[in-house]
């Protein structure tokens, strides 16, 4: 599956943006601000993929937005959103429904989801017998 790096979050309207562009801003028209901000990797071009596709960069605000309906949306920039599309576009896809929170037990090496202070029974666990999310990150699996 690609994946395109560099999404940002722009701390002044709150939005997903392309970090590389200033662009327009929904709150003030100036440039976004992803001072602050993680790096946001975005699911492109896969036919196969079970994501829901058509999310579109918009040339005029640097926002990714929904191209699934005739109607683009109000752009920042002025007027309707003015997407890339044709020959070397990126047709993004976004995960629905995604549930996160589950962990990975270095025990028994599989992943279990946490329910509060309860992590589950673990026969791997010499101390304990419980799942042990300490050396796990924060996965998240569809539904
Ligand atoms: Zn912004
Ligand atoms: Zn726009
Ligand atoms: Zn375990």
């Amino acid at each position: 599956m690609p994946f395109q790096q560099g999404w940002k979050y722009c701390s002044k309207c709150q939005v997903l943006c392309w970090s590389e562009m200033g662009r327009v801003c929904q709150l003030d028209g100036q440039s976004h601000n992803s001072s602050g901000s993680g790096t946001y990797s975005v699911l492109y071009n896969d036919g196969t993929a079970p994501a829901q596709p058509t999310w579109l960069f918009c040339t005029r605000c640097g926002e990714l937005i929904y191209g699934g309906t005739a109607d683009l949306g109000t752009c920042p920039a002025s007027g309707a959103h003015t997407p890339l599309t044709g020959d070397g576009a990126y047709y993004y896809q976004l995960f629905q429904n995604p549930q996160a929170g589950w962990k990975f037990c270095h025990y028994c090496r599989a992943l279990f989801f946490p329910q509060g202070a309860n992590m589950g029974p673990c026969p791997g666990n010499p101390t304990g017998g419980s799942h042990d999310d300490s050396q796990s990150g924060l996965y998240f699996v569809c539904l």
